[in-house]
């Protein structure tokens, strides 16, 4: 293991500062003390002193005479037009002096000139660096920051998080239990000659507790735990970011057994790529990190958690052996999860007696773990909002769409006409999904507007957990888009800018049945494109010839084509009930799945 070497503090700095504070010191309270001890008096009090001959010493100084009595005080007063005064002050016996005022005693000057400001500096700086190393920065004073890591300790402490506190994620806390377990035990590893993984990376979306399970592992170990994200390396200058990365381990390796948490990993552990004049910091910084993994033994106590949502794009080099090696997917929670997540952040406000958890799971599907906190946060603020004590099942299921599509705009701006065309739209969505077999039955109907400029929405429920979807399912999911925009048309035989948002999934959907599921005759199993960034939005990039390209898109339209004509079909055989349920939402705005059952069975 090398010895690592702080980074040097600019010492002209504190130099600079020092010499600063002497030359103010000399300057400004020196003569400040010697004035406090100095009385103004008028000339007539002057004279009057002179004649009753109680002048010891006299200066005439340019604007001002300084004298002392026999007393030792000391006095100053104007200057005059006066001849005869040096003949008077002869007369009087006064002793004529130049240094009057500066007959301080030599060892005091010394001491409040020189040491007290040199006490006063060290004091400050002493507090001041103190402050730094304690908190190992946090400030962004770049002078005394230089080279730092901002890496903020959390001392061990028992109100830290545990696993009990992440809920759900059960495979990425078993993985985890393990690393405990060493932090624990290492002994038991030891003997055996087992070393524990360097580094572990985090991999899953945002919110979904990737940075909570860091902080539980380093909970339950009761060791201390540093975080720092990956992009407060990257710094202004050239060769920061890597003194940040010396200086991190540096710090984890005094308090080892410990954990360190990289956030964002990806802001420095991005594939290096030959671009001339590349992102030279980046670089530097990411080979320190390497070296530094590389620098200390396994056995160390020193463990590296890194999240990242774009494992992808990660250098290999920082996943290979060695290093990040172990790999923790940290999913989007299912229906269970979701419902234990919701549980552990209720805990924190109070719930009212008939919550029924399980629905709000249901009612929140493909939310993360950061999204389902902030519904439950949601429904306490409305439940304060109400006037009530306790959060109730409304509160958390307009919390739910407060999150996923904002708030409920108060003035609407809808004409009728609009209003009518959106409860058709909507309408139109729910009985194509309700009239295929396959699809999940709708939650809640609503048109009324909301801030996210949402018009209304059919929110759908998936009974359980759906890993796999069928053919005919995303099939009838598509015809379920469609399904707005047919209705429009069937009703007032126009269509309207509604359905972008529709446009956009339908196609989606088809274009990945296509081109990434296998599900065109034509193509067969060729995976015609490549997902890129599966936790973030999941874009694609096409891999295949232009002329595959136009034939893509040609089935693609043929593939919205026919579910559109399923939908008009499923609404043309219904007109009747479209019309009564169209009719029926347009007048009670919002509508429960239950109604909406029904109107459409009766
Ligand atoms: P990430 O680091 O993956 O982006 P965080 O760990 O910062 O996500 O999570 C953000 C917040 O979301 C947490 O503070 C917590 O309130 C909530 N959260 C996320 N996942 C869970 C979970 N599995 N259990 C409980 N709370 C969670
Ligand atoms: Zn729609």
């Amino acid at each position: 293991m090398n010895e690592v070497k702080t980074p040097k503090k600019p010492m002209m700095f504190y130099y600079g500062i020092f010499l600063a504070v002497i030359i103010l010191f000399n300057a400004i309270v020196m003569p400040l003390l010697n004035n406090m001890r100095v009385k103004e008096v008028d000339y007539g009090t002057f004279i009057r002193m002179t004649t009753e001959l109680n002048v010891d010493e006299v200066e005439i100084q340019d604007n001002q005479i300084v004298f002392s009595d026999k007393n030792g005080n000391f006095y100053k007063t104007g200057l005059m037009d006066d001849p005869a005064l040096t003949q008077r002050l002869y007369t009087a016996g006064a002793k004529f002096s130049t240094e009057i005022v500066q007959e301080m005693s030599p060892i005091l000057s010394i001491l409040l000139s020189w040491i007290l400001p040199m006490a006063l500096m060290v004091g400050l700086g002493q507090l001041v660096m103190k402050k730094f190393t304690d908190k190992a920065g946090g400030g962004n004073s770049m002078m005394f920051n230089m080279g730092k890591s901002n890496a903020k300790i959390y001392v061990k402490s028992s109100s830290g998080i545990k696993f009990s506190d992440v809920a759900g994620e059960d495979e990425a806390k078993e993985n985890l239990t393990e690393v405990v377990d060493y932090l624990h035990n290492p002994d038991k590893y030891k003997a055996i000659g087992a070393s524990m993984p360097k580094g572990i990376l985090l991999v899953g979306p945002p919110g979904t507790g990737k940075t909570m399970l860091a902080k539980a592992v380093a909970g339950e170990a009761n060791v201390p735990f540093f975080s720092i994200s990956g992009s407060e390396f990257v710094e202004m200058f050239v060769g920061m970011g890597a003194s940040k990365v010396r200086d991190l381990f540096k710090q984890a390796k005094e308090k080892a057994p410990c954990i360190v948490f990289i956030d964002e990993i990806d802001a420095i552990g991005k594939k290096r790529d030959n671009h001339i004049g590349g992102n030279d910091e980046r670089e530097q910084t990411l080979n320190q990190l390497l070296t530094e993994m590389d620098g200390f033994e396994g056995n160390t106590g020193v463990i590296i958690l890194a999240a990242t949502n774009r494992p992808e794009s990660l250098d290999p080099a920082l996943t290979r052996p060695g290093r990040f090696d172990r790999r923790v997917p940290v999913e989007l929670p299912d229906l269970k999860g979701r419902e234990e997540i919701l549980k552990v952040h209720a805990r924190k406000i109070c719930v009212g007696p008939n919550v029924d958890f399980s629905v709000i799971a249901r009612m929140a599907s493909g939310a993360s773990g950061a999204e389902l906190a902030n519904i439950v946060n949601e429904a306490a603020l409305r439940a304060v909002r109400r006037g009530s004590k306790a959060a109730m099942q409304a509160d958390f299921e307009e919390s739910i769409e407060v999150v996923i599509a904002g708030y409920q705009k108060k003035n609407s701006l809808l004409t009728d006409k609009e209003k009518m065309i959106v409860a058709y739209h909507e309408i139109g969505h729910a009985l194509v999904a309700a009239m295929q077999t396959n699809s999940a039955p709708v939650q809640k109907i609503t048109i009324v507007p909301r801030t996210s400029g949402a018009l209304g929405y059919t929110m759908q429920v998936d009974e359980g957990n759906h890993y796999l979807m069928s053919k005919e399912e995303i099939e009838n999911k598509i015809a379920t888009y469609t399904g707005g925009r047919a209705a429009e048309q069937l009703a007032v035989g126009s269509v309207s800018t509604g359905a972008a948002n529709d446009i956009e999934q339908a196609t989606r959907l088809a274009r990945a049945m296509i081109t990434r599921y296998g599900m065109s005759d034509e193509f067969g199993m060729v995976a015609l494109e490549t997902v890129t960034n599966q936790y973030l939005g999941g874009d694609a990039s096409l891999a295949c010839s232009a002329e595959t390209q136009t034939e893509i898109d040609r089935q693609v339209v043929a593939l919205i084509k026919k579910q559109y004509d399923k939908a008009m079909t499923i609404l043309t055989e219904n007109k009747q009930k479209l019309d009564k349920l169209a009719q029926y939402l347009y007048e009670k705005e919002t509508i429960t799945g239950e109604e909406f059952m029904n109107i459409l069975n009766s």
